[in-house]
């Protein structure tokens, strides 16, 4: 027998892109794909918006590398789509609905000057790499796949939160926020500074009811040590891994949440997203042990863990909250918007 050592290690996030997976809804007894948002927070100057919008607002967006003019309404409409099960209740959605409408004018507004563009937008003033900006689902083409028989009447429900909060964002100090959200927190959200070492007063950590209904909450992912070993020296050559694999891990640092915000590993301070990151885990709120030539992770919580829990508004909409009252529960301090009246 192998010599077994326990690490408790919890962390938060990453800014990595997610598998899809399925996920059983518990309000229609559907199951269906569902690909979570997980994101780097980028924050420059308090970006400002410049103009006014509505539904029809047309957007650059580059999907798969290629670049498509598109209107507001139909980004989020793919962006709801690719980022919420639409059997979600209803609250739930508008509060999606929101919060993404939110996050694309804060990215819009941080992108305003090519300078500013990233290169992988390639001019566009958003992208479809959830990792970055927001999954994009082209419903046109894979309305089907995503839903099978139930796609007209999840493309209908989609269209019904969009257009019941139309114009609305969420601002702190008149600004739009960087509404962020993840699929499942664990019994608190995290704060943005601990994850991503920004500061924002309406990403602190909140309590967070309901993340253990997705199917993700719990994982597990056994990597070979060897392997994982690569991986951290392709990006920290001055690793030593020539201790027994039971010693890599020391003097980790978490959230109250529960997230490591860093760890040493193989004698190099890591931040938690970046182990997340490296060993594929869903989240960095994990424990690790080393089973024979393998390390075991055990993670809890599904995505960086910040802003809105998808399965945190999903739980307080089945609780009778409205999606204001979601929102302002993920988001405190803010206010909602109305923009600008529907057209
Ligand atoms: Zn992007």
């Amino acid at each position: 027998m192998k010599k077994l050592l326990n690490f408790v290690l919890v962390l938060m996030l990453a800014a990595m892109a997610a598998p899809m997976f399925t996920v059983g809804l518990a309000e229609d007894e559907d199951t269906e794909v569902f690909e979570p948002h997980v994101t780097a927070i980028e924050t420059l100057p308090p970006p400002k918006i410049s103009g006014s919008y509505d539904q029809e607002t047309s957007l650059q967006v580059c999907i798969q590398g290629e670049v498509r003019e598109m209107s507001l309404r139909e980004y989020l409409t793919g962006v709801l789509a690719a980022e919420m099960p639409a059997g979600f209740p209803e609250e739930a959605l508008k509060a999606q609905a929101v919060a993404a409408r939110t996050y694309t004018l804060y990215k819009m507004a941080l992108y305003q000057s090519a300078e500013q563009t990233p290169e992988v937008h390639q001019g566009a003033q958003l992208c479809d790499d959830p990792g970055h900006c927001e999954a994009f689902a082209d419903l046109s083409v894979q309305a089907d796949a995503l839903w099978g028989e139930r796609a007209a009447l999840y493309q209908e429900r989609i269209q019904q939160a969009i257009e019941a909060t139309d114009g609305k964002i969420l601002v702190y100090e008149g600004e739009p926020i960087a509404a962020v959200f993840c699929a499942a927190a664990t019994t608190k959200t995290e704060s943005a500074k601990d994850v991503w070492g920004t500061d924002l007063p309406y990403l602190v950590s909140v309590d967070s009811p309901g993340g253990e209904d997705c199917s993700r909450y719990q994982g597990t992912v056994t990597i070979d040590q060897e392997a994982f070993a690569a991986g951290v020296l392709e990006q920290y050559p001055q690793a030593d891994f020539s201790e027994p694999p039971g010693t890599w891990f020391r003097d980790s640092h978490r959230t109250e949440a529960g997230s490591i915000i860093d760890v040493e590993v193989g004698g190099v301070r890591m931040a938690g997203s970046e182990v997340r990151k490296i060993a594929g885990l869903n989240s960095a709120n994990f424990k690790v042990k080393v089973d024979g030539g393998d390390l075991v992770f055990t993670t809890l919580g599904y995505g960086h863990g910040v802003g809105m829990s998808q399965y945190g508004a999903r739980y307080l909409a089945l609780d009778g909250q409205t999606y204001d009252e979601i929102l302002a529960h993920y988001y405190p301090g803010t206010q909602l918007r109305l923009e600008k009246s529907p057209a």
